[in-house]
């Protein structure tokens, strides 16, 4: 049996040969064969090299707790070399509220369910042996509604973080009358809505000092750091906090009845002047609105509604939801000079100054509610911030920033480029996953060459963020309905166009997964080894393991010749090595055959010419002026010959001219 199956092997692999002719390494002088060198210039990474996006919380975990971490990055960097990476796009890793970090607590640190600051410089340390760059997920919408910047504007007792939420006493009339800089003029948001205050904060945990003025029947509270007091038992004032939590006031003056005490309470509080009834209106309280430090608060005893820890104003706006408190600007021409903008710069500074080189940028549309003008404005300015670190800190080049500008279409994404050097091509994916279901390849090129004119009419040196999907989309494998020759054929098309190619963490080992079954499956760790486990705590357990087969792993894909991981990896290299196909300039080659993408690309005296079979057939093309006798590199079965060359179904392939 096995020695029949060695037999079989061989006589496989012959064929192969002859169908697919071995990719030539270049002509010996090296004047125009696949240079190893391009690719360490810091201009050429930027502008063209690959980028891997990986879920830090489920890519590899190093220490089996069940959540990726940054160690766990660091220990599978040759894996993220092999695909030709030049670039990692880190998800959110900040202390956050929620698994997958959209939701941050704080900018300056790093989540220790990820590791510690010491394991990200060891990253970027060892990563850029390798020549790859670290890009960090910065989120300028919104905070985690556990910030200590969101708990200070909307609970604390400073005006210091007053102005880096969007809050509103009367949204009405506020935005009526023009005050909510966040909607930069319209009438209503694009996305998002206002939450009370009080909704979801009604109690309160930490030191507190209340004074009673008895006679104006008001109490006022402060937050503390005087010694907490223990009750006083012959009080004729208490305050009732909670079964078993009632202390007695100290009579500091007439009818001022004070104590600064440890307080934790999730309701809120009450005042009694009896211990032993609640009747004949010995408990007194507020009228249901939330109590402000710092300034007076008149009790009854009629309504004596819980006195609850309601904040600073009566309402805040959030355009994903309320954890997610939306981050205030300012008027967007100004928006660098506000307190909010120069917080998240020092912290951008901090992460630049540690060898970060690129940012990518959540939800950019929404930080001015859908305003695209006053987005740009705001996005330039950061930029322009960012770089201006990168620079003094003798950063090579630009900085890099990408901004997630996910409009309905490529014309209205397009205006970001005045904002920002890249952004992602959502579109790219739309159309190329449509011609693939139609079998329709020989519009792709000029589909290409329409974005990209698009583009450069705001910006010369965009940076188009070619992608198939990411974090928040159904996987590629599941609009392509599961078939490995079209997900290769994806794959191969991606990394022969020009722009810079994402490539999201498990679209290479053909994942599938869709979001209606929740976010979490469409972010699954990977499998590394056959037999292995998968670190799923992070996810709550929501992986689909009927997916994450020992066939689906690691490694088994690298031991398999032609498997979806070895294309990836073989185009990626391809596209590393030979600089016209990651940096020329797309020409489009005609070509009768319908299911057929032909194009050139040119850089530097260097050209390719790049085929991709769309369809199931074999068609036979014959490109005029065009030879096929040099393969760079190839997917499926391609037999070439005196400049024409058979493309068998879904096939790809790549010739030096
Ligand atoms: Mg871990």
């Amino acid at each position: 049996m096995k020695r029949f199956f060695h037999i079989a092997a061989l006589a496989l692999a012959a064929l192969l040969l002859t169908a697919c002719p071995e990719p030539i390494d270049g002509p010996d002088d090296g004047s125009n064969g696949p240079d190893e060198t391009w690719r360490k210039q810091a201009s050429s990474t930027k502008l063209s090299g690959i980028t891997y996006q990986l879920n830090v919380y489920s890519f590899a975990d190093s220490d089996g707790d069940g959540w990726g971490d940054i160690k766990g990055i660091t220990q599978h960097l040759d894996y993220l070399d092999s695909l030709g990476a030049t670039a990692l796009w880190l998800s959110p890793i900040h202390e956050a509220m929620s698994y997958h970090g959209y939701n941050v607590n704080d900018y300056y640190s790093v989540s220790s369910k990820l590791g510690t600051e010491a394991d990200l410089k060891d990253l970027i340390t060892k990563a850029k042996a390798k020549n790859i760059d670290i890009y960090l997920d910065f989120v300028l919408n919104h905070s985690g509604s556990d910030n200590v910047w969101f708990r200070m504007a909307a609970y604390g007792d400073s005006d210091r973080y007053r102005d880096y939420y969007v809050m509103s006493d009367n949204p009405t009339a506020d935005v009526a009358a023009g005050k909510i800089d966040n909607y930069a003029g319209a009438s209503s948001p694009g996305m998002g809505q206002w939450y009370a205050v009080s909704s979801g904060e009604v109690g309160y945990n930490g030191r507190l000092h209340f004074k009673l003025d008895w006679a104006k029947k008001t109490i006022t509270v402060t937050q503390s750091t005087d010694t907490p007091q223990s009750s006083n038992g012959s009080a004729s004032k208490w305050l009732y906090y909670g079964d078993g939590k009632m202390v007695g006031f100290y009579e500091t003056s007439t009818n001022i009845f004070e104590i600064t005490l440890d307080f934790d309470s999730s309701w809120g509080f009450l005042i009694r002047t009896s211990t032993t009834s609640w009747d004949n209106g010995t408990k007194w309280g507020g009228n249901g609105k939330g109590i402000e430090f710092g300034t007076a608060f008149s009790i009854n005893n009629t309504t004596a509604a819980n006195i609850i820890f309601g904040g600073n104003s009566s309402f805040y706006f959030a355009s994903f939801d309320q954890s997610m408190p939306d981050l205030n600007y300012g008027p967007y021409a100004k928006a660098a000079e506000s307190a909010a903008f120069k917080d998240l710069a020092a912290a951008a500074d901090k992460w630049i100054d540690m060898g970060v080189a690129g940012l990518r940028l959540d939800a950019v549309i929404w930080i001015y509610q859908n305003q695209t003008a006053a987005n740009v404005s705001f996005l330039k300015q950061w930029y322009d911030r960012c770089n201006t670190s990168w620079k003094a800190r003798g950063g090579k080049g630009d900085f890099y920033m990408v901004g997630e500008a996910w409009c309905d279409n490529a014309e209205k994404m397009a205006p970001y480029y005045e904002g920002l050097p890249s952004n992602f091509n959502f579109y790219y994916w739309y159309t190329l996953k449509d011609r693939i279901q139609k079998n329709k390849g020989n519009d792709f090129a000029s589909t290409i060459l329409y974005f990209r004119s698009l583009f450069r009419g705001y910006r010369t040196d965009f940076i188009d963020a070619i992608k198939l999907t990411n974090h928040d989309e159904d996987r590629a494998a599941n609009d392509l309905g599961r078939d490995i020759a079209k997900e290769k054929l994806a794959a191969a098309v991606l990394l022969t166009s020009p722009g810079k190619p994402y490539i999201y963490q498990g679209e290479e080992l053909g994942y599938w997964g869709n979001k209606g079954k929740g976010d979490e499956y469409v972010r699954t760790p990977i499998k590394w080894t056959r037999s292995g486990n998968v670190p799923s705590a992070s996810l709550g357990g929501k992986v689909d393991n009927a997916m994450l087969s020992a066939d689906i792993s690691v490694e088994a894909q690298e031991s398999t010749p032609g498997s979806l991981l070895r294309v990836y990896r073989d185009f990626a290299q391809a596209r590393n090595a030979w600089k016209a196909l990651a940096q020329g300039e797309i020409e489009e080659v005609s070509c009768p055959n319908t299911a057929v993408a032909l194009w050139t690309m040119s850089y530097e005296g260097q050209t390719v010419l790049v085929a991709h079979n769309f369809g199931s057939g074999t068609p036979v093309i014959t490109p005029t002026g065009y030879t096929t006798d040099k393969l760079i590199v190839s997917n499926g079965t391609v037999t070439a010959s005196n400049g024409s060359v058979a493309l068998g179904a879904y096939a790809s392939a790549v010739f030096l001219q």
